[in-house]
């Protein structure tokens, strides 16, 4: 078991630059999800960690040690491809035993590291058979038992459910999450796959073009997102964002855009411009006439199953509305939303960070009047 640190990490490939003064500290038993877009940078900081990319300038340390001018073999971490990399010609023993014969390990060991990582991934029926003859869902499980063998302090994972098919995917998650729990070593696994992260992680870092966004709970990542790009990119359809005014009248703090109107909390505030979300979730219809209010048209309803998402004109944005099916308007008709207040969350247009406001509880932001909180 280890803690990883990444500090000042920064990668560039000529003119792009795929991480940008990268800080992530991993702790001792974690799952850490690295959660971004494509091309936002994970596989590159991932491979930075198990040492098979060079950063262009910052240090890693795995444990106690500066693992940065060490080779992969030498970092004591293993890595989990998403194309699992498997030797095709060997057969899942063989593959499972690989790390340990190059290490030359004594026979015996390697026997009993073998058996024991096959009866922990259910693989004993199945050690004499080639790759090929195996079901995605066994692959990647091979792919995990090789590097189980080596009894690493971490674990690296490449998107390694990225080739199975929904329902083994979601099967598989709760397979590493149990697996997670009971090896408690530390875990950093990457994906752009938001429900991948929420069910598995214990933190999620989210990175957007080579910079970290927010690093947090999967539960305060969804509840507090610390900037419009999370607030957008994690979620289902993800936030609402309404450009909108934030002002005083008669000693109240309103935000106003066509449309919409809330009053926040009672003070001052000069006026300033500030970006309002609101998860389409939390929308309802508005029968009590109180409290924030948006008014638009449903201009389309789509079936998701058990819920339906409505999508609203209000002003010149178009809102998200997510509720239990049948949410019971159709394209046409004008509707009326509202929301708890609590729900309703403030961002900064320039710098895109939330803004702080009644009981936010990321007190080190900056607040709607732009002091320091
Ligand atoms: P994906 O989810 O698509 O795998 P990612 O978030 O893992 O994306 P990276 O593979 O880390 O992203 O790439 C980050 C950026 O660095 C991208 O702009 C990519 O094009 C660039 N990049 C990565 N590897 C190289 C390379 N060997 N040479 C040049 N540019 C590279």
């Amino acid at each position: 078991m280890a803690r990883i640190a990444v500090e000042g990490v920064t990668k560039r490939y000529g003119q792009t630059v795929a991480l940008d003064a990268v800080d992530l500290s991993v702790d001792d038993g974690e799952f850490l999800v690295l959660l971004g877009p494509s091309g936002c940078g994970k596989t590159t900081l991932l491979r930075i960690v198990a040492g098979l990319v060079e950063p262009t300038a910052g240090r890693v340390v795995v444990g106690d040690r500066d693992v940065t001018a060490l080779p992969p073999r030498a970092r004591d971490v293993a890595m989990v491809f998403q194309s699992y990399a498997l030797y095709p010609h060997l057969s899942v023993e063989r593959n499972l035993a690989f790390g340990l014969r190059v290490w030359r390990r004594p026979k015996q060991e390697i026997a009993h590291r073998v058996g024991e990582v096959a009866g922990q991934l259910a693989l004993d029926a199945l050690l004499s058979r080639r790759p090929k003859q195996l079901s995605g869902g066994q692959r990647q499980r091979v792919a995990l038992g090789r590097a189980m063998v080596r009894d690493p302090l971490a674990f690296l994972m490449d998107e390694p459910l990225s080739n199975l098919d929904a329902q083994l995917r979601t099967a598989t998650r709760l397979e590493l999450a149990a697996l997670h729990r009971r090896l408690g070593t530390t875990f950093v696994h990457v994906t752009h796959d938001q429900i991948e992260a929420m069910t598995m992680a214990t933190r999620i870092a989210v990175l957007n073009g080579g910079r970290l966004e927010q690093v947090g709970t999967p539960a305060d990542v969804y509840d507090w997102p610390a900037t419009t790009f999370v607030a957008r990119f994690v979620g289902a359809p993800g936030m609402n964002l309404l450009e909108a005014t934030a002002l005083s009248r008669d000693g109240v703090v309103r935000v106003v855009a066509d449309g919409f109107d809330a009053a926040l909390e009672r003070g001052h505030l000069a006026a300033r411009p500030v970006l309002v979300g609101v998860r389409p979730e939390r929308l309802r219809l508005d029968t009590a006439m109180s409290g924030p209010r948006c008014t638009g048209r449903v201009v389309a309803v789509e079936n998701v199953g058990s819920e339906e998402v409505a999508l609203v004109r209000c002003g010149p944005a178009n809102l998200s509305w997510r509720g239990p099916r049948p949410l019971g308007v159709r394209p046409g008709d004008d509707v009326r939303l509202t929301t708890d207040r609590a729900h309703l969350h403030l961002f900064d247009p320039a710098s895109t960070r939330r803004l702080v406001w009644v009981d936010d509880p990321l007190a080190a932001r900056p607040n709607l009047a732009g002091a320091r909180a």
